[in-house]
């Protein structure tokens, strides 16, 4: 059963550009995939129509509702002016779940994601891994379906985007959310899913899909010869 499904989608936005035409996907509960494509070809707008953030011009869409979906940026966008945990906890109390509640929720989950140690941290503390740690544990604190993640490691440095890499795919397997991942490395693409879709041109088009046909989990080996191919 597909959890996502788009159908013939194109976008236009209000200033004219036809930013995605026709595209057709379909991605099934548990899988993890990897949207792949240069800079201004429509990526960051296929992930906002998943979301619901942006409509489609012309097509069929569909996808998990706003609650089951969780949200991941290349910018953490944290408050800064609320520790950790209560980051993490704000998609909760906006439906409703006090702290006490909530409690034991957090504190499990910044568990799982390294982060116990700086649960009353402020985000000025952080480093950019550790903000992108906190990131993820607001998308997930809801137990999403679907967690969309538009280049969340772009800007961080090699060794901490390998380790989340690593840890990603850990937390994958463990809640079994579904993964859509958009990025424009090869290597990460590679590294992270079971299928590779390709997008290019203005508009963006869907060019390839390029399965990945390596079982999880993923060992050292395989990182190697996946850096030596990009
Ligand atoms: P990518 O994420 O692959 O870099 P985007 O989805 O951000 O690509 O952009 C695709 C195209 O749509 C680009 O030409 C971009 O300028 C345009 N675009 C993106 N967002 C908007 C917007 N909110 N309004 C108008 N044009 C946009
Ligand atoms: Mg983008």
């Amino acid at each position: 059963m597909a959890l996502i499904e788009l159908h013939r989608l194109d976008k236009r936005y209000t200033t004219g550009t036809l930013a995605v035409q026709a595209l057709d996907l379909q991605i099934a509960a548990g899988e993890f995939v990897a949207l792949l494509g240069p800079s201004g070809c429509g990526k960051s707008t296929v992930l906002r129509m998943v979301a619901g953030l942006e409509a489609p011009s012309a097509g069929t869409l569909v996808a998990p509702e706003g609650q089951a979906t969780g949200y991941v940026f290349q910018e953490p966008t944290l408050m800064p002016w609320a520790d950790v945990f209560d980051n993490v906890w704000l998609p909760l109390r906006i439906a409703g779940m006090r702290r006490a509640i909530a409690r034991h929720r957090i504190e499990a989950l910044l568990q799982s994601v390294g982060l116990s140690e700086f649960a009353h941290a402020y985000p000025s503390e952080l480093s950019g891994g550790m903000k992108m740690r906190t990131s993820i544990a607001r998308a997930l604190v809801t137990q999403p379906q679907l967690l969309l993640m538009d280049e969340p490691f772009a800007a961080l440095d090699e060794i901490t985007r390998q380790k989340l890499n690593d840890d990603l795919l850990g937390w994958w397997q463990a809640q079994r959310f579904t993964a859509l991942f958009v990025t424009h490395s090869v290597y990460e693409a590679v590294f992270l899913s079971r299928r590779v879709l390709v997008m290019s041109g203005r508009p963006g088009r869907l060019v390839a899909e390029v399965p990945i046909d390596e079982p999880y989990p993923r060992g050292p080996a395989f990182r190697t010869s996946v850096r030596y191919a990009e």
